[in-house]
């Protein structure tokens, strides 16, 4: 058994929380591989290792003195090897790395340091070895992953080594100069070496018991989702919930790893687990449909209506899709009726051009009446548990009825995974309380 861990800037944010991860790594002997980000924020209104390093470039940028930033940099590092009694003169390393610095280093060299340092201190902390990403994860000159290679690089340290840290977030084009990944990156860095490794599972440690079933600004204490599937996750985090984007574990979904979420101030809570299917379906998510409920406000709806219209309507669909093309409006969801047909997009994707698109749709003489409507919030029920399942929706529209919510439209994916719904914005949250009231609790 091989488990894979990474840890977020807030697990690593002083000594308390190092500790932590020590205590997490060393329960489980099968915890071998172990990534960090950079230390994150101690409390709001502190600052996140990698942003003062972005500062820290732009100074060296414009020829600013810098000593500040620096200072607030070593003091952190200084602070987790006290704390924890390490050995490590990081505050050597460090000094001695931006003395190397110079106008003609790259802004991703500077900010990957933030990843460089953490790892070096968490490696003597474990009494795990410490592998410099640079030395593994290899981009070739498009900017993308070099996979086999990185991966037989990688599988060469583990074999040596054993137990292994190594920093998240950045690589190495074959010329050794540092590349990192877009923000947050140190997740793919995690997904990357679970997967090149063939881990058993890779655990991603953050400061949340795993993914809630919905907002919780909305409904207070939402139930975590035990598992999830990678099309339902995609599916709520199209609709704004904010969950690790499937993107970033992409190498682990391709060999079919599963992550697990987990919450590194609460180690015992067991996390929200991510899979491509579950054969085994837990007894509690066999009865519950839905697995969770996300929404966005603020969509707008065009309805058109030519009477009579039967077999023009292809056509007349093909026209006003045409025009919403030259507009560049991202349609969301096109609900169609005996007559008519309405176009659901982003409000905020026609602003002050909404005259300009009704009057030329006005003007279309294959069309009776044009109207829109503005202030829709589509919210989207999203269960594996849905599919081939009869009776779900009238459930879910009879719960929203009973609480007089007004649908103004209906869409269910092919695949029977989500139904998604419009309603006014002001009927937004309620709708979503009653919708959680009445299928999650
Ligand atoms: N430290 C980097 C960031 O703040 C990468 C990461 O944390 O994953 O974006």
């Amino acid at each position: 058994m091989l488990k894979v861990l990474k840890f977020g800037g807030s697990s690593l944010a002083d000594g308390m929380q190092f500790a932590k991860v020590r205590d997490i790594v060393k329960a489980d002997p099968a915890r071998e591989v172990v990534v960090v980000s950079a230390p994150g924020k101690r409390f709001s209104g502190d600052n996140k290792i990698t942003d003062l390093l972005y500062l820290v470039h732009a100074h060296i940028k414009y020829g600013v003195d810098y000593a500040n930033v620096l200072g607030m940099i070593r003091d952190r590092y200084e602070g987790i090897k006290a704390e924890c009694g390490l050995a490590t003169d990081i505050g050597t390393i460090i000094d001695e790395t931006f003395a190397g610095f110079s106008k003609s280093t790259s802004v991703d060299h500077i900010v990957s340091r933030g990843e460089y340092f953490c790892a070096i201190l968490m490696a003597e902390y474990l009494g795990y070895k410490f592998i410099d990403a640079s030395d593994w994860l290899v981009f070739n000159y498009d900017g993308k992953v070099e996979t086999k290679q990185s991966e037989a690089k990688l599988r060469e340290f583990k074999e040596i080594y054993g137990n292994i840290v190594t920093p998240g977030f950045y690589g190495a084009y074959p010329s050794g100069e540092i590349r990192v990944f877009p923000r947050g990156g140190s997740d793919i860095t995690g997904a990357i070496v679970a997967a090149g490794l063939n881990a058993d599972i890779y655990e991603n440690w953050t400061d949340v018991s795993g993914i809630l079933m919905t907002d919780p600004r909305i409904v207070k204490d939402p139930k975590t989702i035990a598992r999830v599937t990678y099309d339902e996750l995609r599916e709520l985090s199209y609709m704004g919930a904010s969950v690790l984007h499937e993107d970033t574990v992409f190498p682990v979904r391709l060999k079919d790893i599963p992550v697990n979420i987990r919450n590194t101030n609460a180690p015992d809570d067991p996390g929200t687990i991510i899979g491509e299917k579950f054969e085994d379906e837990l007894a509690e998510e066999h009865e519950r449909f839905i697995t969770g409920i996300a929404g966005k406000r603020n969509f707008s709806i065009i309805n058109i209506y030519k009477s009579r219209i039967g077999e023009a309507k292809i056509g007349l669909l093909r026209q006003v899709l045409e025009v919403f093309d030259r507009y560049e409006i991202p349609v969301e969801q096109i609900p169609s009726g005996v007559d008519s047909f309405s176009v659901v997009f982003p409000s905020d994707s026609i602003k002050t051009r909404k005259y300009d698109l009704m009057h030329e749709l006005s003007e279309n003489e294959s069309i009776d009446n044009c109207e829109l409507t503005e202030g829709i919030s589509l919210i989207a029920i999203v269960g594996r548990q849905m599919a081939y399942r009869t009776g779900i929706s009238g459930k879910i529209f009879q719960a929203l009825g009973a609480n007089k919510i007004n649908i103004r439209t209906i869409e269910q994916g092919a695949d029977e995974i989500n139904i998604m719904i419009g309603v006014y914005n002001e009927d937004f949250e309620r709708a979503i309380r009653v919708l959680y009231d009445s299928f999650a609790r």
